[in-house]
């Protein structure tokens, strides 16, 4: 702030240098005031001394009698037990506030659990660095932040150590390429607060490309494809369903038809699980709450409609 005003006084002087060092230095501050906001974590998880610096690679996720709540809150999540081998594709559903996004919160450790224990590829996550953690795990926002800086670059954000190679394959792996190379200045091009407007669909394929970069065994989707038009929304999905190969998914989904091919479905309700199967199964269960969701789904109905249902059964 001492040193924005000083230089305001300057400028308020009349140098032109200094103006331009201060629009430059403007956007830098928004730069890392968006960095900061995507970066965010609350500064109350800290390393353990003897934390390990190994990043884990395998994708074995699992929640082992889980408690949580927010503060001196109600337990979000109780008796929470959940185990995804490696690799398998999850699908989280339930109604709102049943505790999916503090499930994976948790994982990214933004939270520590009260009881219990949460370990990836074997590891509990209290006893990793966070570095190490976060290079586990990528997560695919619904809201992708885009800076004011080149398209190339906010691939780059996800890996600053890639080179332009590794950036341009993650971007033909998410089906950025061709966009992008059809830009003003094709990977030069500024996107971002003033810069070139990316659709919805392009904006996710850049947070797609981003993860690729990043190349962790764990991808968390959060709700990641509402909102779009259809042949957006084939572009998103064929780009989902390369990064997802080979690598541990949990989804939390607004859709069911995102999750209509996974492994496996988890309807939470009020942070317990009561169903857990493949959607084939659930979708058949006679009386399941998920085979309900599925049904009300089809009839058009929104996830918020279905929610406000199974929270006021009819
Ligand atoms: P979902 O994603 O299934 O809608 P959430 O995990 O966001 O559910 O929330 C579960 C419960 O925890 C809700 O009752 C919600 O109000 C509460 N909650 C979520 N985040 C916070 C927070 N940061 N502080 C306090 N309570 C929270
Ligand atoms: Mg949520």
């Amino acid at each position: 702030v001492v040193v924005v005003s000083a230089l305001t006084f300057r400028i308020l002087h009349g140098s032109r240098d200094l103006a331009m060092a201060l629009v430059d230095m403007t956007q830098h501050f928004s730069y890392l005031g968006e960095t900061l906001r995507i970066i965010g974590q609350p500064h109350e998880i800290a390393d353990a001394p003897e934390a390990a610096p190994i990043v884990p690679h395998e994708g074995e996720v699992e929640f082992l009698d889980v408690a949580f709540a927010y503060g001196e809150g109600r337990k979000v999540l109780r008796d929470f037990t959940l185990s995804i081998p490696a690799g398998q594709k999850v699908g989280i559903v339930g109604p709102s506030g049943a505790g999916k996004s503090t499930i994976v919160h948790l994982l990214q450790r933004l939270h520590d659990v009260q009881e219990g224990e949460l370990r990836i590829g074997g590891h509990p996550v209290v006893g990793l660095q966070q570095d190490s953690l976060r290079a586990a795990i990528s997560v695919v926002p619904q809201e992708v932040s885009l800076f004011h800086r080149s398209i190339g670059d906010n691939i780059r954000f996800a890996r600053p150590n890639a080179t332009d190679e590794e950036v341009v394959a993650a971007a033909k792996a998410a089906y950025c390429d061709d966009f992008i190379r059809a830009l003003p200045d094709g990977y030069d091009t500024l996107v971002g607060e003033r810069g070139a407007k990316l659709s919805g669909g392009q904006r996710q394929r850049v947070g797609i490309a981003r993860a690729f970069l990043k190349d962790t065994p764990i991808i968390i989707l959060d709700e990641a494809t509402s909102g779009l038009d259809t042949q957006s929304e084939i572009e998103v999905q064929s780009a989902l369903a390369r990064l997802m190969r080979d690598r541990t998914v949990i989804a939390v989904a607004h859709r069911l038809s995102t999750i209509a091919g996974f492994d496996r479905v988890v309807v939470v309700i009020e942070g317990q699980i009561v169903e857990d199967g493949s959607p084939k199964d659930l979708r058949r269960k006679e009386g399941g709450i998920f085979a309900r969701m599925w049904s009300l789904q089809a009839e058009g109905l929104s996830m918020d409609d279905i929610a406000a249902s199974m929270i006021e059964p009819s």
